[in-house]
């Protein structure tokens, strides 16, 4: 079980009030990682949401050095939108839906404004993640999931129909899969305290750029779990998101 810290903070715009939530991440049973660098604690992802959209007046904002007293532990008194009215801007994820409506969110977001680099490679990254969403545990679509106890006929069978469709939704949208990642790799190049461990490799990966993705792993300097997952999918020539532990 996850617990977490309640914080609160307001709308600049309309002055409403929100729920956040913070991690005390030594509680964590299970965390797995993807090769795109996205991490589920206990099946929650606990990257900071940085751009929030008011559900009260539409205004997006971004809370990212909080500060007093925009933002308060203490609890006001007065009605407050919950975190999961607006984690992931209320978007359920139990179908392709959903995770079309967040990539859609990222994507208006950056045609709405120009940012800082370092805010356009967050917002780059987490749209990079919610495309990757649509085929994201695409492995489980083998027999063997079923097979192994681990779901039900009905449930991996349904699980499976919304990744076989996933993947239809995720190739019909490469082109502007391939345009974020290029853009964001030539951002976190040009910023390389922005990079995170491996991601140039894994964006080379995902862009079907192998032999690129292999000379830079060959660099690295200590050969790990993930490295040696990365160069395995390099050398098939896949370029599908993968899970590296869980
Ligand atoms: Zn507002």
């Amino acid at each position: 079980m996850l617990k977490f810290d309640p914080y609160y903070f307001q709308c600049p715009n309309c002055q409403a009030w929100f729920e956040g939530r913070n991690l005390k991440s030594e509680l964590v049973n299970e965390a797995i990682l993807y090769s795109d660098g996205k991490i589920l604690y206990d099946n929650y992802i606990t990257t900071r949401q940085k751009m929030i959209l008011c559900p009260s007046c539409g205004h997006s904002f971004w809370v990212e050095n909080p500060t007093e007293p925009f933002i308060t532990f203490q609890k006001p008194d007065t009605a407050i939108y919950s975190w999961n009215t607006w984690r992931f801007f209320g978007i359920s994820f139990s179908d392709n839906r959903g995770k079309l409506a967040l990539i859609k969110h990222y994507q208006q977001f950056l045609k709405k404004s120009s940012y800082e680099p370092k805010r356009e490679i967050y917002l780059r990254r987490l749209l990079w993640w919610a495309y990757n969403d649509l085929h994201r545990n695409f492995h489980y679509i083998r027999w063997k999931y079923f097979l192994n106890g681990f779901m039900s006929y009905g449930v991996w069978s349904a699980y499976r129909r919304m990744l076989l469709e996933g993947e239809k939704l995720f190739i019909k949208n490469l082109k502007n899969y391939n345009a974020n990642l290029n853009r964001l790799l030539q951002l976190l190049e040009k910023h390389p305290e922005e990079q995170v461990d491996l991601e140039l490799p894994e964006i080379y990966r995902e862009l079907r750029q192998f032999d690129q993705a292999k000379a830079l792993l060959d660099k690295a300097t200590s050969r790990t779990h993930f490295t040696n997952e990365m160069i395995r999918h390099s050398k098939w020539k896949d370029s599908r998101v993968f899970m590296v532990t869980g």
